[in-house]
């Protein structure tokens, strides 16, 4: 199959213009710029190819969540969010009883053995009570070692992400211990000062969940996580752009400080996504949705989102982030971050075809999962 005759998002965000992509055995065999050698199968006339949009902070969407176990609520899940280009996400789990997280991580391995997600990311239990946003203050715990290790080994290597609290007892040890199981330690739902970041990040956090939403606030005097992870150099900052986690001008603000190469957008998405407003659960807690924001029934608490990584690319354009730089916070970017850097998140050759056709207006036309259409209008027009 070639895809040819419109502008191309190849590897390193170079726009080849007209370009074409040659897919093969669900693999992108070669990629061009210029006339296709052959008569293409996909024209791209006024069109955006760009890869399959990574999400590497999401619990649900289209009525499911990953919280509800494995297989079709999973591929429920899986198939509502590539209907909107995201060919690859690292499942969020919440805070739930510690036994419960090390049942859910097991079945959701289980899923990505089948190829229906890339991994697991533990959100919880170790957060700080004072930030805990939508997570059961009464099931977060410090991190004690053993406790982590269950949760790693029950995923046997699904387990791509932990967000924790590094000020709790035991913390910073905890962000080594993931390192060192090949995960990516993120800081999130944190109570740290500046110092106790800088202590975290030199531990080996290089990933900061959600900026500004579940952590304590920046001051003047007493400065908080937020600048500490903005200057840090090797941690990648993910940005909630749905108009309703961050104002416009702090999301801008956070994206141009952290650079294009460190900024990553995420959904954070829960099963309401895609649905109407309407009250859903999100772990143990009762979330209500209304114009599309998801809160706690009780507390009133930011819960998660109902955002799509489309919908964020064009938030993110929108407030100002150059396309290009908002297209890698939602391909490459979030690929490396979660060590998938070569596999996703780029169009280069060799890599699975995971590819996304944009109208000029930033729309999904058509969504191709390892070389098979998921959706496809770009024929249709
Ligand atoms: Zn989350």
């Amino acid at each position: 199959m070639i895809l040819g005759g419109g502008k191309v998002v190849a590897a390193d965000s170079a726009v080849l213009d007209p370009g074409w992509v040659e897919v093969r055995d669900g693999r992108i065999a070669s990629t061009g710029a210029g006339r296709a050698p052959q008569p293409v199968d996909v024209d791209l006339r006024n069109r955006w190819l760009v890869p399959g949009f990574v999400d590497m902070h999401v619990h649900g969407g289209g009525g499911a969540a990953f919280q509800d176990g494995a297989g079709e609520r999973v591929r429920r899940a899986a198939e509502f969010h590539r209907s909107h280009g995201t060919t690859t996400l690292v499942a969020g789990l919440v805070t739930a009883p510690l036994r419960v997280m090390e049942r859910k991580v097991a079945e959701l391995a289980e899923s990505v053995q089948d190829g229906l997600i890339a991994g697991v990311h533990l959100e919880g239990p170790f957060l700080a009570a004072a930030h805990c946003g939508a997570h059961p203050p009464s099931l977060l715990r410090a991190p004690a070692a053993a406790d982590l290790r269950r949760l790693l080994d029950a995923g046997a290597g699904a387990v791509r992400m932990v967000t924790l609290a590094p000020e709790l007892p035991g913390g910073l040890d905890a962000v080594r211990q993931v390192v060192d199981s090949g995960a990516t330690a993120a800081i999130g739902h944190t109570d740290a000062d500046y110092e106790l970041t800088r202590a975290a990040v030199g531990a080996g956090v290089t990933v900061a969940t959600h900026l500004w939403n579940g952590m304590r606030p920046q001051h003047h005097r007493r400065p908080g996580p937020v600048p500490a992870l903005l200057e840090a150099a090797g941690v990648t900052i993910e940005l909630v752009v749905d108009g309703l986690h961050l104002h416009p001008a702090i999301a801008y603000a956070a994206a141009r400080a952290a650079g294009p190469g460190r900024t990553a957008l995420v959904t954070d998405a829960i099963a309401a996504a895609g649905l109407g407003d309407g009250t859903y659960p999100l772990g143990e807690a009762t979330v209500r949705v209304r114009g599309g924001e998801a809160r706690l029934a009780e507390g009133d608490s930011l819960a998660g989102s109902t955002l799509t990584l489309d919908r964020a690319l064009r938030n993110a354009v929108a407030i100002g982030i150059p396309f290009l730089d908002a297209l890698a916070a939602i391909t490459s970017v979030p690929a490396r971050a979660v060590g998938l850097g070569g596999e996703a998140g780029s169009l280069a050759p060799g890599r699975p075809a995971d590819l996304v056709v944009l109208t000029d207006d930033l729309v999904v036309d058509a969504v191709f999962a390892r070389g098979n259409p998921v959706i496809n209008h770009t024929e249709e027009r």
